[in-house]
């Protein structure tokens, strides 16, 4: 007998998430299928961490909608989920008088799709809100409801809440075949089988390769790459706002922004990549932020650069958010070309998509639901009082694992051990940061992989990067016996 859903929703980056969440407030049976071992492992684990304000998209396009719902709903839906938000503003800059058409435009743009409270600033306005930045600026967009998010708290913290409403989630479960059936469909995966009455199409970059095994109207998504590199802690207040350059048709340009946890993040690129999974840093990506960053801001401290990362946006020809049941597959539905705005948009696309759902299948809302979801313990965010009462109850928050980022053992077990927790080193840095700080976890890799196999109760050996193939451990140095 196959396991028998109501809903069944392909992939667990924030848009699957966000979908689960607000599904989880009605009366029905979800499950989510995640080919990868975790959540937030597709495009959702590696972007700027930008809530747009919405000045950007075609008024009266998904894209545009969505933005500025999604930016909208930001501030309590962090509250609620307990997620690091700070609404810092954005500017976009113009550095060429010739262009400055472009910042109007894009200010009556932002008009059309409803963003509050923009101003266009002169030059010496700029200059007083950022000291560094560059010297050729004429003036510059600002938009005070732009904000920087973490994104994998965003993910993780929607799906932890979709599942303690009931969501169920499977990992390392690829969908590989979907077949109509008299009450919906059939969904493979490997050795595993699932009926539901309705799929929603959440896949990222595979979401054309999903649509296309049950439509005849096919759609093509390109993985374009953008390349990041981010700053030391150090850093902190070389930019205290968004800073973009003007965009342009590949998108919003390489922008440099803090992060939420103080850091310097400067990126992305936009080169169009062919895996759909991989993507690699190169040197030629370094060097096209380094001069993208240098026409903005002078001065970058390039010797505190930490790291460097990319992500792949799921470019769909169309270049517009796909928000539909599939006209020749009813019970089906898309999400499809959740490029940029799409961390911003997420909770919007959630709202809609689970109300064309609920319509389809007349469902009804349950009696409770809890839309608060605590994030793990923090004992360096507690008063000295709270934390002396911690530690004294729970000796495991004392004992600093991650010197970088004062990560404390109890805050991995927590991860760990969560609903939903981690099984990776990548798992435990997204929820907690171990390993994110100036060492990048040469000093505490060894201790997490200790205490996720302890805690797992799994051999040490088997204790993986990301999943998959990427084992740490490949063999003894030593014979014991
Ligand atoms: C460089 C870059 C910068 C960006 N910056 C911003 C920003 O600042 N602000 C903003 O709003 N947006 C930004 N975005 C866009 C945003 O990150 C994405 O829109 C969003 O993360 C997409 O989420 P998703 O859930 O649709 O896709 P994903 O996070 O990719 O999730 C899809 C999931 O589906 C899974 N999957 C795929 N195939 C299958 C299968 N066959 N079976 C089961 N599971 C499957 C994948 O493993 C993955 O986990 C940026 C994107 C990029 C690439």
């Amino acid at each position: 007998m196959n396991e028998q859903y109501d809903i069944i929703i392909i992939g667990a980056g924030v848009t699957g998430s966000a979908i689960a969440r607000e599904l989880s407030c009605f009366d029905c049976k979800v499950l989510v299928l995640e080919k990868d071992e975790d959540l937030c492992c597709g495009t959702s684990k590696a972007n700027s961490g930008i809530v747009h304000a919405g000045y950007d998209a075609k008024p009266g396009t998904f894209k545009a909608r969505m933005n500025l719902r999604g930016n909208q709903m930001m501030p309590s839906l962090c509250e609620e989920l307990d997620i690091p938000f700070k609404q810092i503003g954005s500017l976009v800059v113009c550095t060429d008088e010739s262009q400055r058409s472009g910042i109007t435009e894009l200010f009556e743009r932002g008009i059309s799709n409803g963003v509050p409270d923009m101003k266009i600033l002169e030059a010496d306005e700029v200059r007083e809100l950022e000291p560094n930045i560059s010297d050729d600026v004429v003036c510059a967009l600002y938009a005070p409801t732009a904000g920087i998010i973490c994104p994998f708290r965003l993910n993780i913290a929607l799906a932890e809440c979709a599942n303690q409403n009931g969501v169920e989630f499977r990992f390392d479960c690829p969908v590989t075949s979907i077949e109509s059936s008299a009450s919906g469909f059939i969904v493979h995966s490997y050795d595993s089988v699932f009926e539901c009455s309705v799929v929603v199409n959440c896949a990222g970059c595979h979401a054309d390769e999903i649509h296309n095994m049950v439509s005849g109207n096919k759609l093509h998504i390109t993985p374009r790459r953008g390349d990041y590199i981010l700053l030391d802690r150090s850093c902190e207040g070389f930019v205290n706002h968004v800073i973009f350059p003007q965009p342009t048709k590949l998108g919003k340009g390489i922008l440099v922004t803090p992060t939420v946890h103080g850091n310097i993040l400067a990126g992305p690129t936009a080169i169009d990549n062919d895996s759909r999974d991989e993507a690699p840093l190169t040197s030629e990506g370094i060097a096209k932020v380094l001069e993208g960053t240098a026409k903005n801001v002078k001065g970058l401290p390039v010797k505190q650069v930490i790291t460097g990362f990319s992500g792949l946006r799921a470019h769909e020809d169309g270049g517009e958010f796909i928000l539909e049941e599939v006209s020749d597959c009813p019970g089906f539905f898309d999400c499809v070309g959740i490029e940029s705005p799409g961390l911003t948009a997420c909770p919007a696309i959630g709202e809609y998509m689970a109300r064309l759902i609920a319509d389809k299948l007349s469902l009804s809302l349950k009696a409770f639901w809890n839309s608060e979801c605590k994030d793990i313990v923090k004992p360096f965010e507690l008063s000295d009082e709270e934390r002396s009462a911690l530690i004294s109850s729970h000796p495991e928050y004392g004992k600093i694992i991650c010197r970088c980022e004062t990560i404390t053992e109890g805050e991995i077990i927590d991860a760990v051990k969560r609903p939903l927790g981690a099984r990776s080193l990548d798992g435990v840095k997204r929820r907690t940061r171990a390993g994110m700080g100036r060492c990048q976890g040469g000093f505490c890799s060894p201790r997490v992989m200790e205490i996720i196999s302890r805690e797992l109760g799994v051999p040490l050996d088997t204790v993986t990067k990301n999943g998959g193939s990427s084992k740490i451990l490949t063999g003894r140095t030593k014979d014991e016996s």
